[in-house]
């Protein structure tokens, strides 16, 4: 109840920072898209306008392109599109009463809504399957592990590969 609050807009804040970082990602791709770059839109990036090894960039590699692309703009976000829904459905919260010695309860609890019997507001509390009742609760996000950050990293050089090195 105490550091809480502030863990949570802290949560939120570096989740708002990761969202804008994809978008800056997907915006960059198509960025490149309406330069031409993939050779679907007529732009100073077009294939034909860069020169002939370029030109030689078929359908294939630009079908690679893209699947790499998507792969790694999943591979970046699966964690905060998992972790923003559990967050909305209040899934991957615990307990935080704390007992007699001050030690936090942590076990698994849910989102449940008390309609106020005075203005028939609802109001949001959590409630552990040992009976707690509280006003927040610990969110716990899923954190990407090494292998997830090699997966983004091994699909952007992939990208890199294909757009440079053909
Ligand atoms: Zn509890």
């Amino acid at each position: 109840m105490d550091t809480n609050p502030l863990k949570k807009n802290e949560y939120i804040q570096k989740r708002a920072q990761n969202i804008g970082l994809t978008m800056i990602v997907m915006g960059g791709s198509f960025f490149l898209y309406y330069l031409g770059l993939f050779g679907n839109v007529e732009g100073p990036l077009t294939p034909g306008n860069i020169g002939e090894s370029l030109a030689g960039m078929g359908v294939t590699k630009i079908h690679m392109l893209i699947f790499f692309l998507s792969f790694f703009i999943i591979a970046m976000t699966w964690n905060h599109i998992f972790n923003l829904v559990s967050y909305i459905i209040g899934s991957r919260l615990t307990c935080i009463k704390k007992n007699d010695e001050g030690n936090i309860c942590g076990a698994s609890t849910e989102k449940i809504k008390i309609k106020n019997t005075e203005n028939t507001k609802e109001i949001v509390k959590f409630k552990c399957i040992k009976g707690h009742k509280c006003s927040d609760a610990s969110f716990h996000p899923v954190k990407k592990g090494v292998i997830s950050h090699t997966v983004w990293v091994t699909a952007l050089v992939f990208c890199a590969i294909i757009l440079y090195c053909s």
